[in-house]
């Protein structure tokens, strides 16, 4: 029979992995819960149009990397901002309050071409903040951002920059165009063809052709209006008073279409072309463009974790070795009938407690005991049984002890709390 492999570009995540994203999702849990975010879930399937009309038709993400089930027009999310604000106007979450710290973790979809840091399923921890308008939030955010890095132990550069706002944006464009038609018979095709649909798509071409076309456009940072050049300056101000590091990077557009005003990245050197291990921006006008109130300001951000994953791997080989408390040890039938009973009770209370179930010899389960990683193992015979006795074994130390076990279940657990 041939094996059954995972999709492309699909992975699993087996125990002795498994250990790391727990890490990682606990210390994010840690983190947004100091700067106040609540955890909200959502499906992982939406109406395409809802991808549609927030990412934007001339996006790569819409353009060719979603999956899509044609027929039943229903997409399986690529990103979590849209979800997540379907959800909010949906539940009416500005009722509740004006404010809301919203984070959520779970898979994505995009079908992209396979690499390291590179999956048609990854996952992303997301954050978003609507209804703030202040600049301190963007800097707030990012600080969170480079918080919850920094005590991952990932070192990362923050790069930022605005976009501006459906007042000063447009001529911006006009610059960038009149800039991108002097050059446009040298540019790749992609670019061409953006050039039209959408020419700041451009700046952050990977071509190296088009990139050393574009070194010298104009900078958007020149072209802002007054409201969006005080954010933009603002922004930096708040990051400077927390000391969060940053640069300015003029050529950084994003490649989703909601964005205004602030957009930032996380950036790695050491994950090759996946450069990003998060990425995000403000969205002022998309709470209002999908049917929600008008004026809801937003913010978010989301970390890739495959690549924070394949940091952590890259760094060091860190094993977490999966420890138990206790290995009870059956031998013989009624031994092992009285510790499958002994071993519920003590997982009763709280201890993590192990046993085998295949009536294997001492040695056999003494191995077993040492693969769990167990602290101590108890060991029960016939003959202890009947005399109500057992030798507690510290697995670190070899120390071995004979203990009167008696036959109450709840007291012996109690004894064990006390010892182990
Ligand atoms: P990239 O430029 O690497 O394609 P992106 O701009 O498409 O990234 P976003 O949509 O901003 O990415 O998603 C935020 C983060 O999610 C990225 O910074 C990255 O860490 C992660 N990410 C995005 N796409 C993938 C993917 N296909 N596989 C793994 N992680 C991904
Ligand atoms: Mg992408």
């Amino acid at each position: 029979m041939t094996k059954l492999k995972a999709l492309n570009g699909f992975k699993d995540i087996v125990p002795g992995e498994v250990e790391l994203w727990q890490h990682v999702e606990n210390t994010a849990r840690d983190i947004f819960a100091r700067f106040s975010f609540s955890e909200i879930r959502m499906p992982i399937l939406e109406k395409t149009e809802l991808f549609a009309r927030s990412i934007g038709e001339a996006t790569d993400i819409v353009e060719k990397e979603m999956y899509t089930f044609v027929d039943k027009q229903i997409t399986m999310r690529p990103e979590a901002t849209a979800s997540l604000l379907r959800a909010y106007i949906q539940h009416g979450l500005h009722v509740q309050k004006p404010v809301q710290r919203l984070f959520t973790i779970g898979p994505m979809f995009r079908h992209e071409r396979p690499q390291k840091g590179r999956l048609r399923q990854f996952h992303q921890m997301d954050v978003e903040v609507l209804g703030a308008s202040s600049p301190r939030v963007d800097a707030e955010l990012m600080a969170m951002g480079a918080l919850l890095l920094e005590t991952l132990g990932i070192h990362v550069s923050l790069e930022m920059n605005s976009l501006g706002c459906p007042d000063c944006r447009p001529g911006f464009r006009k610059v960038l165009l009149d800039f991108i038609k002097e050059r446009h018979g040298v540019l790749c095709d992609d670019c061409k063809r953006r050039s039209t649909t959408n020419p700041l798509r451009v700046l952050d071409c990977k071509n190296p052709v088009c990139r050393e076309q574009v070194e010298e456009a104009p900078s958007i940072q020149d072209h802002l209006c007054d409201g969006c050049s005080e954010h933009f300056t603002a922004v930096q101000e708040g990051l400077n008073q927390l000391g969060v590091p940053y640069s300015l990077n003029k050529f950084m557009v994003r490649g989703l279409d909601y964005y205004s005003r602030t957009t930032f990245e996380f950036i790695t050197t050491d994950l090759g072309a996946q450069a990003a291990v998060g990425a995000g921006g403000r969205y002022d006008g998309l709470v209002e463009q999908l049917g929600g109130s008008r004026n809801v300001p937003g913010i978010g951000f989301a970390l890739g974790m495959e690549r924070l994953i394949l940091l952590l791997q890259q760094q060091e080989e860190l094993s977490t070795p999966n420890v138990i408390d206790l290995f009870v040890v059956g031998l013989g039938e009624a031994a092992s009938e009285f510790v499958f009973s002994l071993v519920h009770v003590l997982r009763k209370t709280g201890m993590q407690a192990a046993m085998d179930h295949e009536g294997r010899s001492l040695k056999s389960q003494m191995k077993q005991a040492n693969k769990a990683g167990a602290r101590f193992a108890l060991i029960i015979g016939e003959n202890e049984l009947a005399e109500g006795m057992a030798v507690l074994r510290n697995m670190e130390s070899q120390e071995q002890e004979e203990i009167g076990i008696g036959s109450n279940l709840e007291d012996i657990s109690t004894l064990l709390v006390e010892k182990i």
